[in-house]
């Protein structure tokens, strides 16, 4: 029997971890399979998609710059994936290509284990950005209840689209706001690149936020941001970036080789392993 095959498909892919994920637990639950990286042109990436079966894969993960092109070449993509605008997993049924954004699930299980509970009081939620990911992060909030999620960007036109786009309960702030809204915020995220290697860092004061608050980082490197160090020394409760990442990839590995994968401690300490061997390069 041809051994099940999956693989992330970006230009370019050299960076990507996904492979180690995959592969560590390809390995450790002793599956014969394979996940490779496929640096494709966003010209060549039609063809490619549409021919992942031909090629003996079973699915995919669908990374920069090719996400929103997913979405509209899948024959079917889910509420999620609609919902947050972009594809990052794919996989094949019956010869129909199936898509679904997994950074949502990735972003609610993150908080989920690293903060039980955490979504017990949820009546303000403030989300520091309105990229990309801050479009998934506000859908997973709007499912899980969130009473109000505000919004505060740099580029305030950014945050009022994106307030738009969800409507209701979600509305977009400037960055001078920011102060004001952290007051009465029960959970507090930054979605925003600020913080991360080689990037300005993020200025927050977390002194008046309520004692009850979680934050949480999705940059994960470094893993111990200036902004969770900084909750940490007030006492709140913390969640890193880097359960978004393992959380994310679980959907995808259990549509293409049969076995819902664990995010374990080794799995963790892998790529941390890896983060660091990164940084110290
Ligand atoms: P985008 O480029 O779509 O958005 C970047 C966001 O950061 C925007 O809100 C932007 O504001 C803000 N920003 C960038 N530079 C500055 C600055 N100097 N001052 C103020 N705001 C700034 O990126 P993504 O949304 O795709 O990703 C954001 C971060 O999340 C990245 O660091 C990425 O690595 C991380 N990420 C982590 C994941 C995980 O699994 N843990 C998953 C996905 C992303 P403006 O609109 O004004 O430009």
């Amino acid at each position: 029997m041809m051994h099940k095959a999956a693989c992330v498909i970006g230009h370019p892919i050299a960076h990507s971890r996904s492979p180690l994920i995959h592969g560590y637990w390809l390995q450790s639950y002793g599956i014969a399979g394979r996940y490779e990286r496929e640096d494709v042109t966003p010209e060549a990436f039609p063809d490619f998609l549409k021919s992942l079966e031909d090629q003996g894969y079973s699915g995919a993960n669908v990374t920069l710059p090719h996400k929103e092109a997913a979405l509209e070449l899948v024959d079917e993509a889910d509420a999620t994936a609609r919902a947050v605008g972009a594809v990052n997993t794919v996989w094949i049924e019956q010869g129909r290509l199936y898509g679904s954004n997994t950074d949502v699930h990735g972003f609610l299980a993150n908080l989920d284990d690293g903060a039980p509970g955490w979504d017990r009081r949820l009546d303000r939620a403030v989300i520091l950005g309105a990229g990309g990911a801050a479009r998934a992060l506000v859908y997973g909030l709007q499912q899980r209840g969130a009473g109000s999620i505000d919004l505060v960007n740099r580029s305030l036109d950014r945050a009022q689209k994106l307030a738009a786009d969800f409507g209701g309960t979600v509305r977009a702030h400037g960055w001078e706001q920011q102060a004001e809204l952290l007051k009465s915020a029960d959970l507090i995220v930054n979605a925003t690149s600020l913080g991360m290697t080689g990037k300005p860092p993020l200025d927050i004061d977390l002194s008046a936020v309520p004692a009850h608050a979680t934050v949480t980082d999705i940059v994960y490197s470094p893993l111990e941001t200036g902004l969770l160090a900084a909750a940490r020394e007030r006492g709140l409760r913390v969640v890193d970036g880097l359960g978004m990442l393992l959380h994310q990839a679980v959907p995808g590995f259990e549509k293409w080789f049969g076995h819902r994968p664990a995010v374990t401690s080794g799995l963790r300490d892998r790529i941390v392993a890896d983060l660091l061997a990164q940084a110290a390069s």
